[in-house]
């Protein structure tokens, strides 16, 4: 079933990307419902949401009986909410692909069966399962972590007691510490047709965890990025994906792809497709899910998207406005704390002239 303009899409998170969707849905005739806990940038665009808790089934209800299409930008949705929200209207991508994605573990065994390449990783279920461990290595949350939140790096066997002790909550999942040459991304996209469309794959560079700069495409050789691009399609495949879908992969020093993530949503490296592909990938995730035609995701010049986060970043804002070539996305969020993201630029270069190294600096460079 295909969705007619005037039909609704239900988006449950009411941040940036619930914001950006219903934009990008907007411009498709459709309208997004959003349901969130409280009002937030994606409440501001829309003229229809509502707030109440994740966990509020009666309010859960009401809002898939307004909706035609049920899709999230938000992860963290318990499980019996997403089974009734599957019950009631279609879930797009599904409750499974969120409940193997909201779980690092899951996710990691999944992949791993699908054949895909991962750093070497453990579940840690008692502190005991440490003992003997190869370090460096990484210890995470298998839920809730983000921006680098919910996990730790040990270097010496003595680190390994109070990190078990400090992460929370349990179970936890070690991962061999990857010393990568570069973070990359590709943003793919699978219709109920089965069509698969895929985004050039891009290198994100962070600052404080937090993603601070991403390069579109990534400047690494092209076989590279093809594999990367074949990477994100089996995912894709695999999982039956209806939507879209981040995949996170590092680039080890020897040119080797190890996925370090999945996010079956729009993702912030992906946010240089508004402005330098024919169709964003908010477009893209909204005919997605909306069952419409996906076109293929050409990009049309190189970009450079820089996040804005917290209140050093957003001082700058109005010298953004007045620096020729920025082209700014403001979240609309009124209070900016500390690595929070408020909004982010791209800057467009025609294709092929992305700047090398020593120019990205001067790239996104804010006069005044
Ligand atoms: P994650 O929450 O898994 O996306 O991790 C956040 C960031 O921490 C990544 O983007 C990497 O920069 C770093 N990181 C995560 N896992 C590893 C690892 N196994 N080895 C090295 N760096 C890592």
């Amino acid at each position: 079933m295909s969705l007619s303009p005037g039909a609704v899409i239900g988006i449950i998170g009411g941040g940036q990307l619930g914001r950006m969707s219903a934009m990008a849905a907007a411009r498709l005739g459709l309208g997004a419902h959003i349901f969130a806990p409280e009002p937030g940038p994606a409440t501001q665009v829309t003229a229809i949401y509502t707030l109440a808790d994740y966990t509020d089934h009666t309010a859960l209800r009401r809002f898939a009986a307004q909706v035609d299409v049920i899709t999230f930008e938000f992860e963290n949705i318990p499980a019996d909410s997403l089974a009734l929200l599957e019950s009631l209207k279609p879930v797009r991508p599904s409750a499974k692909i969120l409940s193997i994605s909201q779980d690092r573990l899951a996710e990691k065994q999944f992949l791993a069966a699908a054949g895909i390449p991962l750093a070497p990783w453990k579940a840690i279920l008692h502190a005991q399962d440490l003992e003997g461990a190869t370090l460096p290595a990484v210890l995470k949350t298998t839920r809730l972590g983000y921006d680098g939140k919910g996990q730790t790096l040990l270097r010496l066997p003595e680190d390994c007691a109070p990190a078990y002790a400090a992460l929370e909550p349990k179970p936890l999942v070690l991962e061999g510490f990857v010393d990568f040459a570069a973070e990359i991304s590709v943003m793919v996209a699978r219709g109920l047709d089965g069509t698969i469309v895929t985004y050039d794959p891009v290198e994100n560079r962070h600052k404080n965890h937090i993603l601070d700069l991403t390069l579109a495409p990534a400047p690494l050789p092209l076989p590279l990025l093809a594999e990367a691009t074949d990477i994100a399609r089996t995912i894709a495949e695999k999982l039956e994906l209806v939507g879209l879908l981040g995949v996170e992969m590092f680039v080890t020093a020897e040119g080797r792809l190890l996925v370090n993530e999945i996010a079956p949503r729009p993702h912030n490296s992906g946010h240089w497709t508004m402005d330098a592909c024919l169709v964003s990938q908010f477009e893209m995730h909204i005919r997605a899910v909306a069952g419409l035609p996906l076109p293929p995701a050409t990009r049309h010049a190189d970009a450079v998207m820089k996040n804005l986060v917290g209140p050093e970043d957003m001082a700058l804002w109005p010298a953004i406005l007045a620096t020729p070539g920025l082209i700014p996305h403001h979240y609309g969020k009124t209070e900016a704390r500390p690595g929070r993201k408020m909004g982010h630029f791209n800057r467009l270069f025609p294709k092929g002239g992305l700047p090398g190294e020593f120019g990205i600096a001067d790239a996104i460079r804010i006069e005044g």
